[in-house]
């Protein structure tokens, strides 16, 4: 299963096009991006609305040059039945908890007389974006399925849910999580060129010339720039190597054919890779015994989180692998040996998953051009901050496929919430009292 990046990298360059043929919204953020920070100033909110979770954040801008005073958070976790229910049960829950957060606010929070709270929604899904604060929902990924809400705009669905919660708010920008990376990131360092998601999905966004977006017929920007929204979980290749367990997983999901990319690379996937590499092993092999664990037969029970606990089991007897077999797939005593290659399984779809993810930041990064003096990757999701044997493994790739030389000029950094920074900072620069 391991990659091999040289021919992978070919692969991507081959299918550039389709890249940005993919890409969901251009905008003209990108000026946007040069001037804010420099003199929004205030209370502003936002919304981050994932794909497991979701964040409710309050930012207090300093105003000329004075950066984010201070940020507070809220995270709340999305119940699973909201992802495939209906439209006003998912919107209310979220504007419910929006409403809870704004309640427990203090004086110092209080607004000046006549002025509405004002939120960014980072809405991380595909989104036909039709203004800076609208968008109409092209198709869900990650688990959602709202059928009714495609189609739809996001931003409108939002607002009426407030409204029904007697929440005063605006909603002054929708982004998508990579934009809100890349804004947030160039906020606090200008040189982010990049920003790439790897959470329970997986998406980049990257700054591009505007003559260069042959898909783009309106005035060019006065930046000569634009910002691209990849939506590079739906890239998919016949070059792209896939085994029995990715078609099986594919064609399994809520949403066969799509999102190819991210089912190979991203959170809500790996630690299902790894149950039916695991579940054939046991029906093939005998690997746990004669029977096969009934428990193994569950779709989703392996979660990215748990695999990552036994990948990182650094203990002589793998205890933790022991506990999670017999916790999750109620499996015991099982030998060392079988531990260890449970262990290594773990690996080699994490290290695939990483050398692709791996591959994609290389593919923008010669998409941009000769590298700068220096380019600045910001990267945030849970996958990327939690999984270290996975973003190790991403970080040598990337040095492996530039070359010493041409790594020492790009920087990763953790934009650590970045999305939900960013859609506070773009709702500070769309401030409808500006
Ligand atoms: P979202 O993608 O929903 O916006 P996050 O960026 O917080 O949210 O990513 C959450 C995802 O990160 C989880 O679904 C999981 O796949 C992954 N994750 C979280 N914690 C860990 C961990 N300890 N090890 C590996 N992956 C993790
Ligand atoms: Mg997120």
């Amino acid at each position: 299963m391991n990659s091999t990046p040289g021919i992978l990298i070919f692969c991507l360059e081959k299918e550039e096009q389709v890249w940005v043929d993919v890409c969901s919204f251009v905008t003209e953020f990108i000026s946007r991006l040069f001037s804010c920070g420099s003199h929004e100033s205030g209370l502003y909110y936002a919304l981050d609305l994932g794909g497991t979770n979701f964040r409710v954040l309050r930012v207090h801008l300093g105003g000329l040059n004075g950066g984010i005073v201070n940020q507070e958070f809220a995270e709340v976790p999305i119940p699973p039945e909201l992802m495939t229910g209906a439209a006003d049960a998912l919107f209310d829950y979220i504007a419910a908890e929006l409403a809870k957060f704004v309640a427990q606010e203090g004086q110092e929070h209080e607004l000046p007389p006549g002025r509405k709270r004002e939120l960014g929604f980072t809405f991380s899904f595909p989104v036909n974006q039709t203004s800076i604060a609208s968008g109409t929902l092209v198709r869900w990924t990650k688990g959602f399925s709202i059928d009714e809400l495609v189609g739809q705009d996001v931003v409108t669905e939002l607002s009426r849910a407030m409204k029904r919660q007697n929440l005063e708010m605006h909603v002054s920008a929708l982004v998508n999580d990579t934009v809100g990376t890349l804004a947030g990131g160039r906020y606090t360092n200008k040189d982010v060129a990049a920003a790439v998601i790897l959470g329970t999905g997986t998406n980049a966004a990257y700054v591009e010339r505007a003559q260069a977006i042959p898909k783009w017929h309106g005035a060019l920007p006065k930046s000569g720039e634009m910002v691209i929204n990849m939506e590079w979980g739906n890239f998919k290749s016949s070059h792209l190597p896939l085994t029995e367990f990715d078609n099986s997983l594919d064609g399994d999901s809520l949403n066969p054919g799509e999102q190819i990319f991210e089912k190979l690379i991203s959170g809500m996937y790996l630690g299902e890779i790894v149950r039916r590499a695991l579940l054939k092993m046991a029906e093939e092999a005998s690997f746990f015994g004669e029977t096969v664990p009934s428990k193994l037969k569950v779709p989703f029970i392996l979660r990215t989180p748990d695999m990552s606990a036994m990948h990182h089991d650094t203990s002589s007897d793998l205890k933790v692998v022991a506990s999670k077999l017999k916790d999750i797939l109620e499996i015991t005593s099982t030998s060392l040996k079988t531990r260890k290659v449970i262990v290594e399984v773990c690996n080699i779809i994490a290290t695939r998953g990483s050398r692709l993810a791996a591959a994609g930041v290389v593919a923008i990064l010669r998409k941009m051009g000769e590298v700068q003096q220096k380019t600045v990757i910001a990267m945030d999701g849970g996958l990327y901050e939690h999984y270290n044997e996975y973003s190790k493994c991403l970080e040598n790739t990337l040095t492996e496929l530039l070359g010493e030389e041409v790594s020492k000029t790009v920087e990763v950094i953790h934009a650590n919430d970045g999305s939900g920074i960013g859609a506070a900072l773009l709702a500070a620069s769309h401030s409808q009292y500006l």
